[in-house]
């Protein structure tokens, strides 16, 4: 298949960049899906990719998939990636991060980057040092540093709105929640639901890591392959992606599935059998914004204060969701996407008539910051 059919498979992207400097070893891919809101915001992944082609579909999808995440959490942001390809282990060094950084400044803000799988801070530094389109750099460089506590506070909200919908009431006192993952967001949202009075069953693939939560927290500890089944209120997947699949979606036992995890379902399809099955799915890309409505906090100027409100938006942006789906009598996975869908077509409209804030917003709001 020839590169542009590529493109128009995966989503008819408006510029994908190839960026190449031999005497670094950077070979890279910028795929800029959608700008209708906004400058293309997301991360750049690193992963030893088997060839080049499976690099660009993955930029290519993971791209749009932004699109529709910044577009459904009411930011004003369109969607972009980045992949480096090789091995983070081995192939990292200073002048290929301030190689890529110079690609990522050559598209003038159009493009703004962050950390991803394989992408550390220290990463971020090193195209900082090229470019000011870059988030997820340290605090004391006037970053916003990990953003997983927001991506689990976001969380919180997703799950609360989700019980709102499901129960009639948004108290997650004395309800069962069982969370997959105690990584990063899974911990933060561990400490979330204890404060919320939640009676929480926990699992990670590292037993000592589940057992030091367990006992922190007053959760109930059970093995990685019984999670998923756990009888429950609420499954909070904060693991790996396709959790939900032909082999695990009839043996569930809970009523909503609301957690960070990304990509939670093997194939809409899934989502669909979900609705069939009576249990509410939260949109993995909308209730996971939490993060992302950080790093868009630092574009602005960073508050503390200010990302941990912005991310309680996310309890309106799933209600708003549920609201679609009940009336389109449409799975919520669908919902999310014509939600996202239709505030590109009318927002971006709207931008195309009058402009209004751009990405030179941003040029502006940096200096002021001394960025
Ligand atoms: P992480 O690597 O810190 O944590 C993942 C945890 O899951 C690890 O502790 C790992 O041991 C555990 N795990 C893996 N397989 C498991 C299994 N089968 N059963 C139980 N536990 C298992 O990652 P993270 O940053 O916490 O991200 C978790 C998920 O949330 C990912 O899907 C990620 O893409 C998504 N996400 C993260 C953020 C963020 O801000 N970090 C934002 C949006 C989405």
């Amino acid at each position: 298949m020839g590169t542009f059919e590529v493109i128009s498979k995966y989503g008819d992207h408006e510029q994908v960049v190839f960026c190449n400097d031999p005497n670094v070893g950077l070979k890279a891919i910028i795929a800029i899906h959608n700008t209708a809101l906004g400058p293309a915001l997301g991360g750049t992944r690193m992963w030893n990719y088997k060839n080049e082609e499976e690099a660009l579909i993955d930029v290519l999808r993971l791209s749009k998939g932004m699109t529709y995440k910044a577009a459904a959490s009411g930011l004003n942001l369109g969607g972009g990636k980045a992949v480096i390809i090789g091995d983070p282990k081995t192939h990292k060094s200073e002048g290929l991060f301030r190689a890529f950084g110079q690609f990522v400044n050559s598209l003038n803000g159009k493009y703004i980057t962050a950390e991803d799988v394989g992408t550390s801070v220290q990463d971020m530094e090193h195209i900082y040092m090229e470019t000011p389109w870059v988030t997820g750099i340290p605090k004391d460089f006037g970053g916003s540093g990990d953003p997983s506590p927001y991506t689990a506070h976001g969380v919180l909200m997703g799950i609360k709105a989700s019980a709102k919908e499901k129960f009639g009431s948004d108290s997650l006192t004395g309800l069962k929640i069982a969370i997959q993952g105690l990584g990063n967001v899974g911990s933060n949202l561990v400490r979330f639901l204890k404060e919320e009075g939640a009676i929480m069953t926990v699992a990670d693939i590292d037993p000592v890591r589940t057992a030091n939560i367990a006992e922190t927290y007053g959760a109930k500890a059970v093995s990685s392959d019984e999670i998923l089944f756990t009888e429950c209120d609420i499954l909070a997947p904060c693991a790996l992606g396709a959790v939900i699949n032909d082999q695990t979606i009839t043996k569930l036992r809970a009523k909503i599935i609301a957690g960070g995890a990304n990509n939670v379902l093997a194939e809409a399809r899934h989502g669909d059998q979900l609705k069939e099955l009576g249990i509410l799915y939260a949109p993995d890309y909308v209730i996971n914004a939490g993060g992302l409505m950080n790093v868009f906090v630092e574009l602005e100027g960073y508050s503390h204060d200010r990302a941990f409100e912005k991310t309680k938006r996310v309890y309106d942006n799933i209600l708003r969701v549920y609201d679609i789906s009940k009336k389109e009598n449409i799975g919520t996975h669908t919902a999310a996407d014509r939600l996202a869908e239709e505030r590109i077509k009318t927002i971006g409209r709207l931008k195309q008539r009058h402009p209004g804030k751009s990405s030179r917003a941003f040029t502006t709001l940096r200096e002021v910051n001394n960025r």
